[in-house]
């Protein structure tokens, strides 16, 4: 089969690629693993996505933002910051805006994959295992295990941190192993949230409170995230719920209160991945196959839209002017553009889950100074609101075509006024 571009992997970074290139005059295949029916009805998988404002507003331009649940998107207004060593929080944001929003990730790979469904020149192919991947100056192709094949003019791969099309195409990844687990569960307890989010830098475990929206008859609802030794998370796993609610009141030493009817939980392996190339000949890499970040600083899938963004303007600029959408200097200027958006937050996660997982007596000092710095001083913490939102900034090539795209996905899909009520 012959097509324009081929994505592989239709997470919520292949399928917003998808849809922003939808109407564009390329062809898309993309191509999947896992069937159709859980691309469509995806499961709940515990993680709550930090969304910047610049992302809810990507969310709308593509169509996706409008196809979520209201009352699965919740209002992040302020964030706190706790160590163990300092007697305040750092406290960002509280101004008139949120921060950002919380949506369940499932939630967003449903209304991505719904988004796409209605998509002209996209082609779903799912619930396939891929052979072989290769590109030359000339051509790029991707071979299926039942004998089909595609070729293209561009191979985006979008396969997640542990991308198997990167190793087919044999660009190497340097890949971090926290060594941690992450665990997520939602939780009721009894304290009201105030819509705002905990980073508790605690000795020996790391812990986020994220607040669900408004309180039911049976309390408040947040999603609680513990960072752990694989030790203590198996004694964790092995809880039953009112044991594990009564250890989870403990660990927040009760700031929570009460907490009870924790529902299912969910454990990650820490292991973060930073390509070495982020495009080579046809092909460029997208999304946690590019760059794979520790959730700490919640900017994982933030920053694959940011990919989203740029590439799909490329690519759209590439298709307006008839040009090769696999052309190398294209490629070169989105691999430039992404590495220098994305290095700066990838290193200072690195340094900000090194200085505050560190439990030596000298580093505990340090960070409850920089902690304390930070706290008494407004501007910087303005900074951190702005950083955290990350508002719209303009200045990316062919950008207002994917705006083009807004307008007709929110007359196409019957709901035109809910995206601007958010
Ligand atoms: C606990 C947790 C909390 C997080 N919180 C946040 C947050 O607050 N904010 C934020 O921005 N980010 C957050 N993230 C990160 C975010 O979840 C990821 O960045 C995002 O899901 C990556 O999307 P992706 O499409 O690149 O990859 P994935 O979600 O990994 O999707 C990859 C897709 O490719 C498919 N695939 C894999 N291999 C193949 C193959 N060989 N052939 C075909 N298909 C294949 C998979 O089935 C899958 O559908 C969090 C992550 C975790 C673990």
């Amino acid at each position: 089969m012959e097509t324009d571009v081929i994505v592989i992997g239709a997470g919520p970074a292949g399928l917003c690629l998808a849809r922003a290139l939808d109407v564009s005059g390329l062809r898309v295949a993309l191509l999947e693993r896992e069937s159709e029916e859980s691309l469509r009805a995806p499961k709940f998988d515990g993680r709550e996505i930090a969304l910047t404002q610049r992302s809810v507003r990507l969310l709308r331009d593509l169509g996706v933002w409008s196809r979520l649940p209201p009352d699965e998107c919740h209002p992040l207004c302020e964030a706190h910051v706790f160590d163990a060593g300092a007697r305040e929080p750092l406290k960002v944001g509280g101004g008139d805006e949120p921060l950002g929003w919380l949506v369940p990730n499932h939630a967003i790979r449903a209304a991505a994959f719904d988004a796409v469904s209605g998509s002209q020149d996209v082609e779903l192919h799912a619930g396939v295992r891929i052979a072989t991947v290769e590109a030359d100056t000339t051509d790029a192709c991707v071979r299926l295990e039942d004998g089909r094949s595609f070729a293209a003019r561009l191979i985006v791969a979008a396969d997640g941190r542990f991308s198997e099309t990167r190793r087919h195409l044999g660009i190497p990844a340097r890949m971090h192993d926290f060594g941690r687990a992450m665990l997520v569960c939602r939780v009721t307890h009894e304290r009201p949230h105030d819509d705002t989010a905990w980073e508790w830098f605690d000795r020996g475990q790391t812990l986020a409170r994220l607040p669900l929206g408004r309180a039911t008859p049976c309390g408040h609802r947040s999603s609680v995230v513990l960072t752990l030794t694989g030790a203590q998370m198996r004694d964790l796993q092995a809880m039953d719920d009112a044991a594990f609610a009564g250890e989870i009141a403990r660990r927040f030493h009760g700031r929570l209160g009460a907490v009870s009817n924790p529902g299912e939980r969910h454990v990650y392996p820490l292991v973060g991945a930073w390509a070495t190339r982020f495009a080579g000949t046809r092909v460029a890499l997208l999304g946690d196959a590019a760059v794979g970040m520790h959730p700490v600083t919640a900017h994982g899938f933030n920053l694959g839209l940011l990919g989203v963004e740029r590439l799909a303007a490329e690519l759209r600029d590439a298709a307006a002017t008839r040009a090769d959408p696999g052309d190398p200097v294209r490629l070169a200027r989105y691999e430039r553009g992404h590495r220098l958006a994305t290095a700066p937050l990838h290193l200072a996660t690195r340094g900000i889950v090194a200085l505050f997982t560190d439990d030596r007596a000298p580093i505990r000092a340090l960070r409850a100074g920089v902690l304390r710095a930070s706290a008494g001083f407004p501007p910087f913490r303005r900074l951190l609101a702005t950083f955290l939102s990350d508002r719209p900034r303009t200045g990316l090539p062919g950008n207002h075509r994917i705006t083009a795209l807004r307008a007709a996905s929110e007359q196409g899909d019957g709901r035109p006024g809910r995206a601007d009520r958010w």
